[in-house]
């Protein structure tokens, strides 16, 4: 296979910066130089690369698109291109990034006191730290409003009680930013890890995000003192658009799979021979698989590359956003099948990254709000109408 390259059908690139150019090949290169190596073997081991988390710091790949304590400060189409080529490498290291960054950085740099951000911001940027964010409970998935764990003021202290569960980085974590129904509403805390009462154990078993710490929280009478709540954090919306800030690294993430999965199905349709020794490339049905995927990514990109000037322009809201990681995810993922197919059943041995990036994209649909979560956000948005219950 020749060294990947991207995907640039419609001249796109022609919209981009020399910088935005130069951190997409910086990233690229790091991907391929530390990450495309160990990948193969990290995910049928089920294990995360975490020696990789430091250098991540180090290139600024951790809260990218955030201002102080020690984030880069880029832009957020350089944001997006980062996650792009974190995501081709594999979900999993986005979804790190995702959560350190969007999940876990960002709540604390909005809604956290001074004392909070000095302490974590910086070694989370570095990496030195590891994040997680725990809203989902085994009983409230797409409805995280209906959340039972609890937390009681008890005079400077607060108590928490319940339960978390598909939590990304969990057991890896040394905070995690915790959300918990008080008598005056949703409000978000930071748990350090070795708390007394807070427990995290890893989720096993399972055949997608290999590469990927995801685990379950719980919290037994779990004493931690006012200076960790999130002073600023009120009410679920303020869970809510930490998610934003992660559905928008996933629009552009799930990018990085549907074009190395367009590229090894156009290279290997030119390669593999059939019928009378002619390449599948020859034949009409797989010409236009490949040009059905060439499309669709292209409309992705112009998705991703518009919603990340509009949000550099402070301009992007949630609901740009639904449609932006529900239609990326859905056509990486139809990507994937299609450049799975086209391998034949070399589509399903660990030799091309096809199968992996598949198995992956199904946790992508899932997590951040489903297909069909986002259709309601949209749906909403057009009508007037919530249709969720
Ligand atoms: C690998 C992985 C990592 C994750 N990481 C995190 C994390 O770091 N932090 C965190 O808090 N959570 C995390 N999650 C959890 C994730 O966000 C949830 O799985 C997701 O919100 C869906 O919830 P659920 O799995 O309970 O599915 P459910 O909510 O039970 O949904 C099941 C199905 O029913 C459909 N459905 C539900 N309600 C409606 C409705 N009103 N209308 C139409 N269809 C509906 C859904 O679309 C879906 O198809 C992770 C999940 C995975 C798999």
């Amino acid at each position: 296979m020749a060294a990947y390259r991207g995907f640039d059908y419609l001249l796109i690139d022609s919209q981009l910066s020399g910088e935005e150019k130069l951190v997409r090949q910086t990233t690229r290169q790091w991907v391929e130089e530390r990450l495309i190596p160990v990948i193969k073997d990290c995910y049928n081991q089920g294990r995360f690369p975490s020696e990789l988390i430091p250098e991540m710091g180090q290139m600024g790949f951790l809260g990218a698109n955030l201002e102080g304590y020690g984030a880069a400060g880029m832009t957020n189409v350089e944001y997006g291109l980062i996650m792009q080529e974190l995501e081709r490498g594999d979900s999993g290291l986005r979804s790190f990034a995702s959560v350190q960054g969007a999940l876990v950085m960002f709540p604390i740099l909005t809604f956290g006191s001074e004392e909070q951000k000095k302490k974590y911001l910086p070694k989370l940027a570095s990496g030195e730290f590891i994040g997680c964010f725990g809203l989902t409970e085994p009983g409230f998935g797409s409805n995280p409003g209906g959340m039972t764990t609890t937390a009681a003021r008890d005079g400077d202290a607060w108590v928490l009680n319940g339960e978390k569960t598909w939590i990304t980085n969990g057991t890896a974590a040394h905070v995690a930013v915790v959300w918990a129904r008080t008598a005056e509403g949703i409000r978000g805390f930071l748990v350090a890890k070795g708390t007394p009462g807070f427990r995290a154990s890893d989720i096993h078993g399972k055949l997608s995000m290999r590469a990927s710490v995801t685990s379950s929280l719980s919290f037994s009478d779990c004493r931690i003192p006012d200076s960790m709540r999130l002073p600023g954090a009120a009410g679920l919306k303020a869970a809510l658009s930490c998610l934003s800030q992660a559905r928008y690294s996933i629009g552009w993430g799930v990018l990085g799979p549907a074009m190395e999965c367009l590229e090894v199905a156009r290279q290997y349709s030119i390669e593999r021979k059939q019928f009378d020794n002619r390449p599948i490339a020859s034949h009409q049905l797989v010409q236009e698989k490949l040009a059905w995927m060439a499309t669709e990514v292209t409309k992705g990109q112009l998705l991703a590359l518009h919603c990340g000037r509009l949000k550099d322009q402070g301009k992007l809201d949630f609901a740009h956003i639904s449609m932006l990681k529900r239609n990326n995810v859905a056509i990486a993922l139809e990507c994937a099948r299609m450049a799975r197919d086209l391998l034949g059943a070399n589509g399903i041995v660990d030799d091309y990254p096809v199968m992996r990036h598949l198995c992956n994209l199904e946790t992508v649909k899932t997590y951040e709000g489903t297909d069909h979560i986002h259709a309601l956000v949209i749906g909403e948005r057009l009508t007037g109408v919530a249709a969720y219950k």
